[in-house]
Order: structure tokens, then sequence, then C-alpha cells
């Protein structure tokens, strides 16, 4: 029988000291080129080693061969200028100084394959990939060579779905697209954003699963978040939309956050990646807290169905803060499990 309420990480997850500046998001490597592949491998295995002695059932990379969720993908294709930058606002809320596009986009060759492939070999748990969506993907650069947004999330469409079947058979259980931009640009996720989530996964077997949030526990974004009032419903547009895709697993932010836990009922059907750890703040959750957030969650997603995760990343954590939480994420998903199990 399937494990019930199998836990895992939104992705990303603290890197060592000796690889990156701790507790900074996007930092720069720390080692030398010679040495940073080896070094990148390395703090792969920490990290899984870290999931596996919390408890995590559904282990990662931890993200420890990226620096940026969104960029290191893009800095591996062609038709994307680093040189050339232009100021955008990123998600209608902060101004970054972005890549250009200047050609027609392609990917060379694969991102992330061999690190996968890596993942693969230490460990027989099912394993999840993270890779950035096309509106998200978009969302980070100038395009002075399509010139709409439609035409250059579908480029990237096709692009990611090059890289996702690589990844599927290297191994990958779970392949995971990270969507932020869906809680921002509704319209625009109804219109065609879904529809390039489709083209992305198009042919594949293995599981996959989108993330959408409210974002790393950075200043813009809590700042963003104090204008959004009391209840968020944000979820609310584009729910309908995605229960109807052909994404299997839906990842959504949920503890702490003001996301009324009935929005859950707009995906009845849909496995749900239910963020039970609050990554905006340091203080670590009780297990206790995390099975209040999945019993919660239970009413409206079916216990098979239900898979106890982090809100978002914790790249920006302490590792002590970090490894606290998936441990607390482990034993509260533990605490409702054996709920369950006793169930007559
Ligand atoms: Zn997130």
């Amino acid at each position: 029988m399937k494990k019930l309420l199998p836990t895992s990480t939104a992705g990303s997850l603290p890197k060592p000291s000796w690889l990156a500046e701790p507790e900074t998001l996007w930092s720069e490597w720390k080692l030398p080129a010679e040495e940073l592949p080896d070094g990148k491998q390395d703090a792969l295995c920490l990290s899984l080693h870290e999931q596996q002695l919390a408890g995590v059932d559904i282990v990662s990379d931890g993200e420890q061969t990226r620096q940026h969720f969104v960029t290191t993908f893009i800095e591996h294709l062609s038709g994307v200028d680093f040189t050339k930058r232009e100021t955008v606002r990123i998600r209608n809320r902060y101004d970054a100084s972005v890549p250009t596009v200047v050609g027609p986009v392609s990917r060379p060759k694969p991102v992330f394959v061999n690190d996968a492939k890596f993942l693969r070999q230490q460990t027989k748990q099912p394993i999840k990939w993270a890779l950035p969506g096309p509106m998200t993907m978009i969302d980070t650069l100038y395009d002075a060579h399509y010139k709409s947004r439609k035409d250059l999330a579908w480029e990237f469409a096709k692009i990611l779905n090059q890289e996702a079947r690589e990844l599927e058979a290297a191994g990958v259980d779970i392949i995971q697209f990270d969507e932020p931009a869906f809680n921002v640009f509704f319209d625009d996720v109804n219109d065609w954003g879904i529809a390039c989530l489709e083209r992305a996964i198009e042919g594949l077997t293995c599981e996959t699963a989108v993330h959408i949030c409210y974002g790393y526990g950075i200043k813009a974004n809590t700042d963003w978040k104090k204008t959004l009032g009391n209840e968020w419903r944000q979820y609310e547009a584009v729910l309908p939309k995605l229960q109807q895709s052909n994404i299997d697993i839906i990842s959504l932010e949920c503890h702490n956050s003001r996301v009324p836990v009935e929005l859950l009922g707009l995906i009845r059907g849909k496995k749900v990646m239910v963020g039970a750890i609050d990554v905006a703040t340091d203080s670590i959750e009780t297990p206790e807290e995390v099975a209040a957030t999945l019993r919660q969650a239970l009413k409206y997603v079916d216990a098979d169905k239900l898979y106890p995760c982090t809100n978002c990343g914790m790249a920006p954590l302490a590792r002590h803060v970090a490894t606290g939480k998936l441990k607390a994420l482990a034993a509260g998903a533990d605490i409702v499990r054996k709920e369950l199990q006793a169930l007559p």
C-alpha cells in the first residue's frame, strides 16, 4: 500500500556556507569554477541526507546546483543576452535588471539532467525535480524579439518539455513547475498560462505538479502580502481552470497565510501539496501546528491525495531552522497519518 500523506518540500533548501553565503537568496558561488561541479554535488548529497534524517518521503536536490530558480535555467538557453539588461517590474511587485531576449530561444543542451541522474543514483526514494514555469520565466526577462508574452511563454513551454522528458528518462518521479506568476496575472493564466503549462508536460508519464505561492519570505513579498487584506482569495481566480487541467498535483501555500482553506475545494480530485510550513518566519512549527493545518486541509482534500509540504522554498533560512521545520513537517504528518489509520 502507498504511504499516506507523503511529505516533500516545495523546492530550495539552505546551501552549506562553503558553497554560498548562508541566509541569502540567490547568493554567488563561493568556490572557484574548477571546484564548483564537485562542490555542488557534495551539497546535493548533504541536502538529501538532511531530508532523509528529517523523515521527508519525496526528496529533492534542495536546488543546491542552481543559484536562482528561474535564471539558472535561462542561462543555459540561447536567444537570451545576459549582458544586455533592462529594468522591468517582476510580478508587478519589484523592479529588477533583467536579461534581454534577442532572438529565437532554444535549449542547445540539457540543463539539469545530469544533476537529476546524480540524485537518482543516491536514493531509491521518490524524487521530485523543480523547473521554472513558462509564465514565471517570461516575467524575469525583457523581450525584444517575440514582443508577445504569450508567444515567448509558448516557446519556453516547448523547451521545458524537452528538459522534462529527459528528466523523466533520468528517473525523476515528479516534475514540478514553479509558477508564482500564476498568483498575479489571473487573466493571462486562464487565457494561455495553463495551456503553456500543459504544453510543457505533453507526453510525460511521470507525475507532474505546479507550485503556486505567495513567494519567499523576502521583504518585497511580505510588504505585498500586507496589501492583500484579511482574506487572500487570489487562488480562487485560477484554481477552477487548474482543476480541469492535465496537471496531476497542485502545490499551494496554506499555513500562516490568509488563504481561506475552503478554496482547496475548488481543486477537488487533484492531488494537493499542502503548505504546512511557513517559510517567512524563523519560528519552527510544532508537529501539532503542522497536524492542525493538515486536518483543516483534509476537509477539502481526500486523504489519499494530500501531500504535506512547505509553503515555498527554504533557501533563505538558517540551516538549523530549515532542518527543524523539515522535522516538524514529518512529525506533524505522522500524527495525522496515525489518526487516519486508526479510523474504522
Ligand atoms: Zn513558492
